[in-house]
């Protein structure tokens, strides 16, 4: 695995990054990381416990004054350098996030690492414009203003499907609002995080502001979410752990940022361009192997263009080419690990009893049978009650549904307990307004899905979260408002004071 990152190398000295240095974890316990492509082993290291939580919480508290104290043009200097220093590593980042994902080198070349550089240079410039809204003589005998002010220690926590960019999700804005930050990725994928925050240090921004602790959910995360010296938690990750995270977070009162789990429709009004949403609707859900929150999960597709939607999707899957990561010419990566392949598969077997698999539906062989692969898979005739209608997959699948008029189309894009992103295609710009009116998902894209961009938000509507990443919005996360109110009148004995004492 060495020629591909020399992770074993490069994390040699420990896979928990606190204080501006990697150190090892004292939990007792240790993690392998394992390459889906191949089911090598790409790293040992020991998992944080309590203590190394406690130790990157004071680094990122004792970091605070600081950088709360610094102005927005030293922070933003800072993450343009930052940008800077992660432009020259891409190709690091590009390796060691296809080695512990699994993803197509041309797909964390193009998007993962592209997108984590462009992310840091838009809140190199956000930093800039942070600003309360209001000023004013709003009594008439006081000038109130809003200040816009950090919040303290942010505790992070993050999936494994997009580790760097989840980390830079997560890091950015609370950095640029002036909070220090401890995050901790999946365990099964922290080289890039790790990485991210080395890259940090370079840029010269503080000891202590950008902490990594690598631990289990169980030990690590919630001792992080329930720290007292942290301030605000914000989790990425699947809704039934966000509601952990939630209880936990909830019982030591602090502010809460939850991007949860994803059910995504596509829906196709009988007037689209059809080879456009078949397309569209390959790539929204084989993208980095269908393991995205808001990759197209369901399509729904107006009776006339039904059939033909089906075949065209079909025939345009089993073009894609599954492959090693690190090969030219692959489109389709592993799955992030085999327990992941297993549970996809296992709900691809189930629906057997029930629904049609149309392509796909099994694990690959011959070179590629030790690695956790599945091939592009196509389902229809499930019921929109049915398991793989409802539930989040998280791989390769796309399941396929008709439906007759344009009401009956939104209430099924609708109906799921997820709210996270949908796409609706259509030439009709009416029916598209009124898609991206009734669909209730944090975003709709109308003949496209998937792209996603610096300066627009990312969050969820419903069991999918709330909160937004990305975007200047994400400092509503990030900051907390104060009302500041001062007197005009000078005078000792005011009028509302009558109210309290007196009659004048
Ligand atoms: P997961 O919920 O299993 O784990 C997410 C993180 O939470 C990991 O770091 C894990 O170690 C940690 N964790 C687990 N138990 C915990 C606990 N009790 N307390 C604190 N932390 C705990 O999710 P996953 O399988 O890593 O990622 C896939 C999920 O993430 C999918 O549901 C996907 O939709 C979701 N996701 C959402 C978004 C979004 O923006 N809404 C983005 C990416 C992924």
């Amino acid at each position: 695995m060495q020629d591909r990152f020399p992770a074993q190398e490069r994390f040699s000295d420990g896979a928990q990054y606190i204080a501006g240095r990697l150190t090892k974890g004292t939990s007792g316990a240790a993690h392998t990381v394992v390459d889906p492509a191949t089911g090598e082993e790409v790293l040992t290291y020991e998992l944080a416990g309590a203590g190394d939580v406690d130790a990157a919480v004071a680094a990122a508290r004792a970091a605070f004054t600081g950088w709360s104290a610094a102005t927005p043009g030293e922070r933003s200097d800072a993450l343009h350098r930052f940008a800077a220093v992660l432009a020259d590593r891409a190709e690091d980042l590009a390796r060691a996030e296809s080695l512990q994902c699994g993803k197509p080198l041309k797909l964390t070349r193009e998007f993962d690492v592209p997108g984590t550089i462009d992310n840091t240079s838009f809140f190199a410039g956000a930093a800039r414009h942070l600003a309360g809204q209001s000023a004013g003589e709003y009594s008439g005998d006081h000038t109130s203003y809003v200040r816009r002010e950090p919040i303290g220690v942010v505790g992070s926590i993050a999936p494994w499907n997009y580790p760097l960019q989840m980390a830079a999700w997560k890091i950015l804005p609370a950095i640029a609002a002036g909070n220090t930050i401890v995050l901790k990725p999946a365990e099964l994928t922290p080289l890039t995080s790790l990485l991210f925050a080395q890259a940090a240090t370079e840029a010269g921004i503080p000891d202590g502001v950008v902490n990594i602790v690598t631990g289990t959910g169980r030990t690590a995360g919630e001792h992080l979410v329930g720290h007292p010296d942290v301030a605000m938690t914000s989790f990425t990750g699947s809704t039934a752990v966000g509601k952990r995270v939630a209880e936990v977070a909830t019982a030591t009162v602090k502010r809460l940022h939850l991007e949860l789990g994803g059910k995504a429709p596509l829906l196709v009004f009988d007037d689209a361009d059809l080879e456009a949403a078949a397309n569209g609707a390959v790539a929204g859900a084989l993208i980095n192997t269908g393991q995205d929150c808001t990759a197209a999960t369901r399509a729904y597709v107006q009776r006339p263009l039904y059939e033909a939607f089906v075949e065209r999707t079909a025939a345009l899957m089993e073009t894609v080419r599954v492959g090693d990561p690190f090969a030219p010419g692959t489109d389709l990566g592993p799955l992030v690990s085999h327990l992941q392949r297993d549970r996809v598969a296992a709900f691809v077997d189930r629906a057997r009893g029930y629904a049609r698999v149309v392509t796909g539906g099994e694990a690959p062989q011959g070179e590629l049978k030790n690695g956790a692969y599945y091939l592009p898979t196509l389902i229809a005739g499930a019921a929109q009650d049915s398991e793989v209608v409802q539930s989040e997959i998280f791989g390769p699948v796309l399941v396929v549904l008709p439906f007759d008029g344009d009401d009956e189309g939104i209430a099924l894009a609708n109906d799921t307990p997820y709210g996270l992103a949908a796409s609706a295609w259509t030439r009709d710009v009416f029916r598209a307004n009124r898609a991206t009116r009734e669909i209730k998902a944090g975003c709709v894209w109308i003949n496209d899905h998937i792209p996603i961009i610096s300066e627009m938000p990312h969050g969820g509507y419903k069991a999918s979260g709330f909160g937004k990443d990305m975007s200047a919005y994400s400092f509503e996360e990030y900051t907390q408002v104060k009302h500041v109110m001062f007197d005009n009148t000078a005078v000792a004995r005011k009028p509302w004071h009558r109210t309290v004492f007196g009659d004048s």
